[in-house]
């Protein structure tokens, strides 16, 4: 018997089931032993193209059947691949990261777990979560809104709700389309720090912080080539935010815990009643 939740293959045979497999985002360094190891002995691999999955096969030396799937893909495909891992083992890939993340595999994910078939991740490089390590941006807390919709009322509807939560933004973008972008961000949060993160992992891997006029600048100057993660702080990423115990034992010196739940509450955006609480029990201490 396998176990797949172990590192390392205890038989040539693995268990049944839908395997979600994350792979590099540019460099092929980056793929997990663990992905390797079911990638190598899955019965099948679910990919988005056949040529991308099959040139990181033929640099691992694996030789696996593939099927293309994709969340438009039939009904019909779909449910074969859930036979599949029903009856065998199926990993599920997409061109590059994480499957799910604005990435094929949700309605397939959702459809084998309803029917009762084993899932199971193999977690690894995820565009979205290299460039926020990478930006210097608070990171307490974040809002992944994958691709910003490409027409400008819709974009510009997507930045004035989201651009209201107090949290760090993160967005997936493309080269052609990121100064326009940028130009509504300047004009609804002018305030606000921008982050850049481009080609992540590859050779050229850059990360521009600035205002986002400031950006809209350098990429009208430098076109931007390649692929790039586009983040957002938060409105008063002035004070990052710290550990709220810290920050409420220091707002205990001189007020009342009502009112260092309020301050701590404003700075950091956490909930007020359970800072109170919190706030209460630190200065029974
Ligand atoms: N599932 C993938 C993941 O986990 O990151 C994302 C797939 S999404 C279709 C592709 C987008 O991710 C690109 O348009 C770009 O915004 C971002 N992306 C992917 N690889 C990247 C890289 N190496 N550097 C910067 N952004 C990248």
């Amino acid at each position: 018997m396998t176990d797949p939740h172990s590192s390392s293959p205890v038989s040539k045979s693995l268990e049944q089931g839908l395997y979600i497999v994350a792979t590099p985002i540019g460099n092929l360094g980056d793929i997990t032993l663990r992905a390797v190891d079911i990638l190598q002995r899955c019965d099948v691999i679910a990919c988005e193209d056949t040529r991308v999955t099959g040139k990181l096969l033929s640099h691992l030396g694996i030789s696996k059947r593939m099927r293309r799937y994709d969340d438009h893909s039939e009904e019909g495909a779909r449910r074969e691949l859930i036979d599949a891992a029903r009856a065998g083992s199926v990993a599920l890939v997409s061109d590059a990261g994480t499957p799910l993340v604005s990435d094929p595999g949700f309605r397939l994910v959702r459809d084998a777990r309803e029917a009762g078939v084993a899932v199971t991740t193999l977690p690894g490089a995820c565009a979205a979560i290299a460039g926020l390590t990478l930006a210097g941006l608070p990171n307490d807390r974040f809002l992944f809104a994958g691709f910003l919709p490409v027409k400008q009322k819709a974009r510009g509807e997507v930045l004035q709700e989201l651009g209201a939560v107090n949290t760090t933004l993160i967005f997936y973008e493309t080269g052609p389309r990121l100064v326009k972008s940028l130009d509504a961000i300047a004009a609804d949060m002018p305030d606000r720090r921008v982050a850049v993160a481009r080609e992540l992992t590859k050779l050229h891997e850059e990360c521009r912080v600035g205002s986002a006029s400031e950006l809209v600048a350098h990429y009208t100057d430098h076109p931007p080539k390649g692929e790039l993660v586009l983040l957002i702080g938060p409105p008063s990423d002035d004070a990052p935010v710290g550990d709220p115990d810290e920050l409420l034992r220091e707002a205990l010196e001189t007020m009342s815990p009502s009112k260092a739940a309020g301050q701590v509450a404003k700075a950091s955006g956490l909930d007020r009643k359970s800072l109170y609480s919190r706030a209460v029990e630190l200065k029974a201490q």
